[in-house]
C-alpha cells in the first residue's frame, strides 16, 4: 500500500509499505477519504511525519478474531486515538480522554497502518461506527474534527436556538462550529482575520465576522447584544487573545467552551472572570461516542456541509492541499488516497 509522509520542509513523500493485517479486536479499513487537520503545520515547519492523517472514512476489508461490532464490507468512520476500551472513560463514551491508550506499534508490530493518508489503516473495531446510507465517504470524515469538535463543545455548554454565540477562529474547526450553530438556529457572531474564511462564514449564515485586531471589537459585540454580551462563546483558534475575548464578551451567567488548541498560556482570574460573572468555562475535546448519531444528523441534514468541504483532492496532490490550507484559503480539505 501507499502511505503519504511529510519528509521535510514543504516536502511530501509516498512510501510503499506491505498491507497491514488486523490483530484480534482490530479491523483493516480501506481508506476512501481522509480530511486534513493540523498536519500542514508540520509540513510548513519541516517536522517529519511517517504516518500522518487521523480523520478518515472507508470500508472494512479484513477483521481480526473478536472483531467487535464490525464486519467486512461495512462503511465506517475511523474515530481517532487507540483508547483501551475498558476503563470508565471508554465505557462512558468519553474514550478520547482515555489514560490507557494502546501503543499502536506494540500491538501491531510497527507503525504501519497508523495513518489515514494511506490506502489502508488499522483500528480497534469498536471505534468504527457505521456510515448511514446516502452519506459519502468525504462527508463522513466531517464526523471527526470538521463537525465533531465543535459539536462536542456546544454539547458541553448546552448551546441552542435561544443563544447568540461568538465563534473565534474560523478555520476548518471554526467553520464547522458555524455549521453546528446554524443547525441549532443560533445567531452567530464570528471573529477571524483571514478574508477567505470570513467570507465562507458569512456564506454559511454568520451575521457578521469581526476582525480580532479591531480595538473596538468588545464594544461592537456588546452593542450587538443589548450591552450584555453574547450568551455563549466557543474558541476554535487556540490564540490567547481570542480566548480572552470569549471570556470578556460573554454575558454574566453565560457559557464558554474552549475547543481550539495551541500552546496557549491564557491567564484566567478566577474571581473576576468566573465567580463574579457566574461564568461556566469548559474545555472540550471531540465528543462523547454516544453523540455520534447527533453529529451524523448534522452531516445528513445541514445544507452547509458542502461549504464546509471546500476541496476534494487526490492524495497525490496532498502537498498542494497543505499549501492551500496554510494560506488560510480552505475549510476542510478531503483527499482520496487512491487517486
Ligand atoms: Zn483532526
Ligand atoms: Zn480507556
Amino acid at each position: 500500500m501507499i502511505q503519504a509522509t511529510i519528509s521535510g520542509e514543504r516536502e511530501v513523500g509516498f512510501v510503499e509499505l506491505p498491507d497491514p493485517e488486523p490483530q484480534p479486536g482490530w479491523a483493516l479499513v480501506k481508506v476512501h477519504a481522509s480530511a486534513l487537520c493540523t498536519e500542514y503545520k508540520a509540513y510548513l515547519q519541516g517536522l517529519t511525519m511517517d504516518t500522518p492523517g487521523h480523520e478518515g472514512a472507508g470500508e472494512v476489508v479484513a477483521v481480526g478474531d473478536d472483531q467487535g461490532p464490525v464486519d467486512v464490507g461495512d462503511r465506517v468512520v475511523i474515530l481517532p486515538q487507540y483508547p483501551c476500551g475498558a476503563c470508565d472513560l471508554c465505557l462512558s463514551g468519553d474514550y478520547v480522554y482515555c489514560e490507557n491508550n494502546q501503543d499502536f506499534a506494540a500491538v501491531n508490530g510497527s507503525n504501519n497502518g497508523k495513518g489515514t493518508f494511506a490506502h489502508y489503516t488499522l483500528k480497534p473495531g469498536w471505534l468504527l461506527p457505521k456510515i448511514p446510507e446516502g452519506v459519502t465517504y468525504a462527508q463522513a470524515t466531517m464526523a471527526i474534527d470538521g463537525v465533531g469538535a465543535s459539536f462536542g463543545g456546544f454539547q458541553a455548554i448546552g448551546m441552542d436556538s435561544r443563544d447568540t454565540v461568538l465563534i473565534t477562529g474560523l478555520g476548518p474547526v471554526g467553520l464547522g462550529a458555524v455549521v453546528n450553530a446554524r443547525f441549532r438556529n443560533a445567531r452567530v457572531i464570528g471573529v477571524e482575520p483571514a478574508p477567505w474564511r470570513a467570507n465562507r462564514a458569512l456564506e454559511m449564515g454568520a451575521e457578521v465576522v469581526l476582525d480580532p485586531d479591531d480595538p473596538e471589537i468588545l464594544s461592537t459585540i456588546r452593542s450587538m447584544t443589548g450591552g450584555r454580551g453574547v450568551d455563549c462563546a466557543v474558541d476554535c483558534s487556540g490564540v490567547p487573545s481570542s480566548e480572552r475575548l470569549c471570556i470578556d464578551a460573554t454575558r454574566r451567567r453565560g457559557r464558554v467552551a474552549f475547543v481550539g488548541e495551541s500552546k496557549s498560556d491564557l491567564a484566567i482570574q478566577v474571581s473576576r472572570d468566573m465567580i463574579r460573572k457566574g461564568l461556566t468555562i469548559k474545555g472540550s475535546w471531540l465528543y462523547n461516542r454516544t453523540d455520534y448519531a447527533g453529529v451524523m444528523r448534522v452531516i445528513q441534514e445541514s445544507p452547509l456541509i458542502d461549504l464546509l468541504i471546500s476541496h476534494e483532492m487526490p492524495m497525490s496532490r496532498i502537498g498542494d492541499a497543505f499549501e492551500v490550507l496554510g494560506k488560510g484559503e480552505a475549510a476542510k480539505i478531503v483527499v482520496n488516497p487512491w487517486e
